[in-house]
């Protein structure tokens, strides 16, 4: 990703890149970080998770990218990629951060292109209750306390209140993700 970055970038410079910052791409089971072994739920270790996906951020902010997408969701995400990124010498980089984000069939067949569905378990322990909307609002004030300068609601199409409520709740530009293969 970060040599397709670099690629983009001396090709077309003034093309705004922005980075998927995540680790499903990269684990076998394609869960979101390190899981503890023999856990089947898929219930990911926050600080480790935390750590490696810092890493993740300055790699791609090296590489040129211009925004660094926190699609991960653990908790202090965007505090430790902000750390990261300002220690690394990039306090302009902004983040935008996946702050609400649901589980949903949408991504069914979008994880099978990708080859990128949970091997065991799913992402439910650490994505969202599409029943509780105020779980947005808490996510969103804590990501924008964390240092988010842009916010992703996602998928965007079965979450039109949601997008309103987030909108509502605060004074970032907020950003509708449409999986590509919504029908
Ligand atoms: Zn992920």
């Amino acid at each position: 990703m970060q040599k397709a970055a670099i690629a983009v970038k001396e090709a077309v410079p003034e093309l705004i890149v922005i980075a998927d910052t995540c680790l499903c791409e990269y684990t076998n089971h394609v869960h979101c970080g390190y899981l503890d072994v023999g856990d089947l739920i898929g219930r990911v270790l926050n600080q480790p998770t935390l750590e490696l996906l810092k890493k993740t951020a300055v790699s791609q902010a090296k590489a040129g990218v211009d925004i660094i997408a926190a699609s991960g969701i653990m908790d202090g995400f965007v505090q430790a990629i902000r750390t990261g990124l300002d220690e690394g010498g990039f306090e302009d980089l902004p983040i935008l951060s996946y702050a609400a984000k649901y589980a949903f069939a949408y991504y069914g067949p979008f994880g099978d292109a990708a080859d990128s569905a949970p091997q065991f378990g799913d992402r439910r322990t650490y994505q969202m209750d599409p029943g509780n909307a105020r779980e947005a609002i808490k996510e969103i004030e804590l990501d924008i306390a964390e240092g988010a300068d842009m916010l992703m609601v996602k998928p965007a199409l079965s979450y039109m209140d949601i997008i309103w409520r987030v909108k509502e709740a605060s004074n970032v530009p907020v950003a509708a993700y449409i999986p590509v293969n919504t029908p």
